[in-house]
């Protein structure tokens, strides 16, 4: 009998690496490899690498380049490089990492499928869509890859290539599948997801894609991460509003709250426009949930421009702020062009600004939740507490009760923090009365 192979994927970075794995890891399992929790033990063993910042790139060459000695021991066991360290030409790694089987593209998992195919002597059914086979009740559905917009302090266009978008019906058939497996909740991922479908034949856009998964019988809501200010379109924000599952939930970085600034990274949309269009979301969503991403220290930016940044924070009072201090990636326009001359020790004191600054905006906003009742998707139980997030994305603690994974409960909010809600299940405080009754 043949021995059954076995499989290892190591994963840094970001959601759409962690959807990748997930994917790559459900057609391994259906070419019969089993997977296994040490990566040494495997016979394929995966690295998924990052490449956003230079200490993720660092980590993900310093595993690789430790698993040599293993592989000429074993020259049978398959290496393989995947993610956005692997760009359109490989020479250069090829080099660096000769122990290395494959080196693939985020997606591009053919490559170790041939291999593995050859070494397990059966083949892929490419008819089946490629779905995790044990996702959780939420699940993230890469829908295109790759972007355009080379905004200057960002590594990602050249390493994930152009913005390329998945069919329409092949997603469709993703969901309806996961659907089944007990996906109450899809995440539809991409680095700009608003210009979704620009490269398809007929030219249907996130709006179409909403819809048509909006209709998946077995799926109780649907996200969909990043948003970019120039493509979130008045069709999109409207399909969000009025799509029964799609959530009241948008993620849209706008990185600085200085015109200049703004110009220098190559965002194409100024101060006033971004707040216009926050300004047309809430008209459509007045309970919006609205995040967005930062960056502070980039080259230049001076204590005034930073200070635009806060104001901006204030003005339009996020859910919550992703807030990063810039680093110069090799690569990038801004490594090239622009001097790193903010002090460590000032982006340090922006980062504390801005991050106390949020932290007071959403305590505020998540205490004026208290006393009202959410609907919320249960998720997790950790620590005997079972966690869940509103349709606006807010992270709930649910006291006590019998629940299951992928119920949809009613809570009463009894408490906040800038972070979370707390709060009791209503229909237990219906259950209560109704026994004292
Ligand atoms: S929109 Fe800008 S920051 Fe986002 S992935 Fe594209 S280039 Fe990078």
């Amino acid at each position: 009998m043949n021995h059954k192979l076995t499989y290892h994927i190591w994963t840094i970075g970001c959601q759409m690496n962690v959807a990748d794995s997930e994917r790559l890891g459900a057609a391994l399992e259906s070419l019969g490899c089993e997977h296994v929790a040490e990566m040494e033990s495997a016979d394929v063993i995966v690295l998924n690498s990052c490449v956003v910042r230079q200490g993720a790139e660092d980590k993900a060459a310093g595993r690789l380049s430790s698993l040599k000695p293993l592989k000429q021991a074993h020259p049978e066991k398959i290496v393989a490089l995947m993610g956005c360290m692997v760009g359109p030409n490989s020479q250069e790694l090829e080099r660096r990492f000769p122990h290395t089987d494959c080196f693939m593209r985020p997606q591009e998992f053919g490559a170790l499928l041939r291999l593995v195919e050859a070494r397990a002597g059966t083949c892929l059914d490419s008819s089946l869509p490629l779905a995790p086979n044990r996702p959780g009740v939420t699940t993230f559905v890469p829908i295109s890859h790759g972007c355009d917009k080379f905004c200057t302090f960002c590594i990602i266009p050249y390493r994930r290539g152009r913005d390329r978008s998945r069919p329409l019906d092949e997603l469709v058939r993703e969901v309806e599948l996961l659907a089944k497996r007990g996906v109450k909740e899809v995440t539809l991922l991409g680095q700009n997801v608003d210009s979704y479908g620009h490269d398809l034949a007929g030219r249907p856009d996130l709006a179409d894609l909403l819809t048509a998964v909006d209709g998946v019988a077995g799926i109780k809501r649907v996200r969909f991460l990043t948003s970019h200010p120039n493509d979130m379109s008045k069709r999109i924000i409207e399909a969000t509003a009025r799509l029964p599952k799609v959530c009241e939930f948008i993620n849209l970085p706008v990185q600085a709250g200085d015109d200049d600034v703004l110009a220098a990274m190559h965002r194409g949309y100024t101060r006033e426009q971004y707040l216009a269009l926050v300004g047309r979301i809430r008209a459509a969503m007045p309970g919006v949930g609205l995040t967005t991403d930062i960056i502070v220290g980039f080259p230049g930016e001076t204590r005034e421009q930073f200070q635009s940044t806060v104001d901006l924070v204030r003005e339009v009072r996020f859910d919550k702020v992703h807030a990063a201090m810039y680093s110069t990636r090799p690569g990038t326009i801004a490594h090239r062009t622009l001097a790193d001359d903010v002090e460590a020790a000032e982006k340090k004191r922006r980062h504390t600004v801005l991050e106390e600054t949020q932290a007071e905006i959403a305590l505020a906003s998540n205490q004026r939740m208290v006393g009202t009742t959410e609907e919320v998707l249960m998720e997790d139980e950790r620590d005997g507490r079972w966690q869940g997030r509103t349709r606006s994305n807010k992270l709930v603690y649910v006291r006590g009760g019998e629940r299951r994974h992928g119920e949809m409960v009613q809570v009463k909010i009894a408490a906040a923090t800038p972070w979370s809600l707390q709060g009791e299940a209503v229909e237990r405080q219906i259950a209560a009365l109704t026994m004292a009754g």
